[in-house]
């Protein structure tokens, strides 16, 4: 949870810290969120309850399980804003948001999809086997035991490849700092190769 700040916070803060994301749903998010860690005043009606329900609508978008009604609820608050808000810290808001929804990314979300692979809920990891060397360094970081292989060991062959079990993956990334040889890439959910492990 975001503590609230005693100093009003700068707009242009708020904005360099959301342009620092690819993804417009983790821009809008990051957005509301810095917007709502300032002071509220609560002075208009769309924003001072519309910007808590863009932010529970935003992390539904990026988290799953989110429909078109949650885009369109979105927009509408948005608009209210844009028209309704006393202060620029409120238009300014609702501009962000605005500029954000005219990309499709928001309508590829609702199908399980982020090509910017910022959404951890809509990627997955996976191994190139033409990449992997089987060094295991990647299995011996992954806390939820997710991969599954055996290291390579030398004049011997029938080795079982190292893969990632998404079932049992929480897309946590450890295993792609750890691994050395880029054999492993963060893909969005979708457009990963579907092969599990036998077990998995
Ligand atoms: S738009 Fe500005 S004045 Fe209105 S409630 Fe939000 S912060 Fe207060
Ligand atoms: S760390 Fe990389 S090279 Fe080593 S086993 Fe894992 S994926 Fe393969
Ligand atoms: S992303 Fe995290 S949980 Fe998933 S395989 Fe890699 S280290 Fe394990």
């Amino acid at each position: 949870m975001t503590e609230k700040k005693d100093t009003p916070v700068k707009m242009e803060d708020v904005r360099a810290k959301a342009d620092e994301n690819h993804c417009a749903v983790q821009k809008s998010l990051v957005f509301v969120d810095e917007f709502l860690s300032g002071p509220m005043c609560g002075k208009c009606f769309p924003c001072s309850m519309g910007s808590y329900e863009t932010r529970i609508r935003l992390r539904k978008i990026s988290e799953g399980g989110s429909a078109e009604e949650d885009i369109a609820k979105i927009k509408g608050i948005a608009d209210d804003m844009l028209v309704a808000s006393m202060c620029k810290k409120g238009k300014d808001t609702a501009k962000y948001v605005l500029e954000c929804l005219e990309s499709n990314q928001f309508n590829e979300h609702i199908s399980g999809v982020c090509m910017s692979s910022e959404c951890t809920s809509h990627v997955k990891y996976v191994i190139i086997p033409e990449k992997c060397t089987m060094c295991g360094d990647c299995r011996d970081v992954c806390k939820d035991n997710a991969i599954v292989g055996e290291k390579k060991k030398p004049f011997s062959s029938g080795y079982l490849p190292f893969v990632i079990a998404q079932k049992r993956c929480t897309t946590c990334g450890e295993c792609i700092k750890a691994c050395t040889y880029e054999a492993i890439e963060c893909v969005p959910t979708g457009k990963a190769a579907e092969s599990e492990p036998v077990g998995a």
